[in-house]
């Protein structure tokens, strides 16, 4: 009977779940804060809510 070994489990901050330990994370989990780079885009996009709305930027090389 092979037992499973328990995977660690973080709270994301953005979409306020539980993800668990993923091989990718192997090297980096403690460093891994959010669950996924959507969440943390999300997060990133949040803080900068302060800036000034509806200014597009046109800038692209
Ligand atoms: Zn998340």
């Amino acid at each position: 009977m092979h037992r499973k070994a328990h995977l660690p489990c973080k709270l994301c901050p953005v979409c306020l779940r539980n993800f668990v330990w993923r091989k990718k994370w192997q090297r980096c989990w403690e460093e891994v804060i959010y669950c996924s780079q959507r969440c943390r885009a999300t997060k990133k996009s949040t803080l900068n809510k302060t800036s000034t709305t509806g200014q597009s930027s046109h800038r692209r090389r």
